[in-house]
C-alpha cells in the first residue's frame, strides 16, 4: 500500500510540498495525535510505528522533530521513548528547556496545589496530574455534571490567582505558574531550527495555539472533527502515522513518487 492513501489530495500535496523544504520542522501532538485517546492516560502508546516515523525523520538532513504535548516532560518521555533526536516539549511548551521556578512561583505552585485539592476533592473520575510547574485537573472519566461543576469551580477559584495561567483542553484544565502555550513553544522551536517549513499535526484546543501561527507554506494538520484554525483534518492517529510516513518517504527520497 502507498503511503499517505487514505489522505485527501490537497493534505498529501502539501506534505510532498514540505518535503522538499530547505529546513523543515515537524512539530507533533502526542495524546489523541500519535497515540489513541485512552480511559487512563498512563495507558497512552503511540500506534505501532509512530515514533519510529519520527525518529527516522530526525535523522533525516536539515530535519528537526518534537513531539509538544500538555504532559509533564518525564512522563512524555516514559511513554513516547524515543531517541535524543526527537525533542520532547512537555507542559504546553513551560517545559522546552528544564523549568526552574523562582521562590515566588514555588510558593504560588504549593497554594496552587492546595486550591486545586480542595476544588476537586473527593469527586470520584477526576484526576489531578502535577507537573513541575503546575497541575492538571483531568475530568475525562468523571460524570459529565460531575466534570462541568469541577471545571467550574477550578476556574473560578485556584484559577483567578494572581500569577496562575490556565489552559483550557477538551477535558481538562491546566493551571500553571508558568505561562506557555504550544503557539509560543512553536516559534521558540522555529527560531531554533531556522526552519523554512513547518508541519504541526495536534488534535486538541491547546494545540490550535500552535495551528494559529502556521504561516504560508506550513503545512497545518486538525486531526478530528473540532473547530480549527488548520488547513488540513484528518480522521485519527491513524492517519497522523500515514502522514508522517509520507513526508518521511519523500523527505528521505524526493525523487520517488509523483512530484
Ligand atoms: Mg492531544
Amino acid at each position: 500500500m502507498t503511503a499517505g492513501s487514505g489522505l485527501d489530495a490537497s493534505l498529501r500535496e502539501a506534505l510532498l510540498t514540505a518535503a522538499a523544504a530547505e529546513r523543515l520542522l515537524v512539530a507533533v501532538d502526542f495524546d489523541g495525535t500519535l497515540a489513541p485517546i485512552v480511559e487512563i492516560p498512563s495507558e497512552a502508546r503511540s500506534l505501532p510505528g509512530g515514533l519510529e516515523i519520527l525518529e527516522h525523520l530526525a535523522a533525516l538532513p536539515e530535519t528537526v522533530v518534537a513531539l509538544v504535548s500538555g504532559r509533564a516532560r518525564a512522563d512524555l518521555a516514559q511513554l513516547a521513548p524515543v531517541g535524543d533526536a526527537v525533542r520532547l516539549v512537555g507542559s504546553h511548551g513551560a517545559e522546552i528547556d528544564d523549568v526552574v521556578l523562582s521562590s515566588d512561583d514555588a510558593e504560588r505552585l504549593i497554594a496552587l496545589l492546595a486550591g486545586v485539592r480542595l476544588a476537586v476533592d473527593g469527586v470520584e473520575g477526576v484526576t489531578l496530574e502535577n507537573k513541575p510547574a503546575g497541575v492538571a485537573v483531568h475530568v475525562r472519566r468523571a460524570a459529565r455534571d460531575d466534570a462541568a461543576r469541577v471545571r467550574e469551580s477550578v476556574l473560578t477559584g485556584p484559577a483567578t490567582t494572581p500569577g496562575v495561567h490556565v489552559t483550557r483542553g477538551k477535558e481538562v484544565v491546566e493551571l500553571s505558574v508558568l505561562e506557555a502555550d504550544k503557539g509560543t513553544a512553536l516559534d521558540r522551536l522555529r527560531a531554533e531550527s531556522r526552519a523554512t517549513c513547518v508541519v504541526y499535526l495536534g488534535d486538541d484546543i491547546t494545540d490550535e495555539a500552535a495551528l494559529a501561527r502556521l504561516r504560508h507554506g506550513d503545512v497545518g494538520v486538525k486531526v478530528g472533527a473540532a473547530d480549527t484554525a488548520a488547513a488540513h483534518r484528518v480522521e485519527g492517529p491513524p492517519d497522523v502515522v500515514k502522514a508522517l510516513r509520507l513526508l518521511a518517504e519523500h523527505r528521505a527520497n524526493p525523487a520517488d513518487g509523483a512530484r
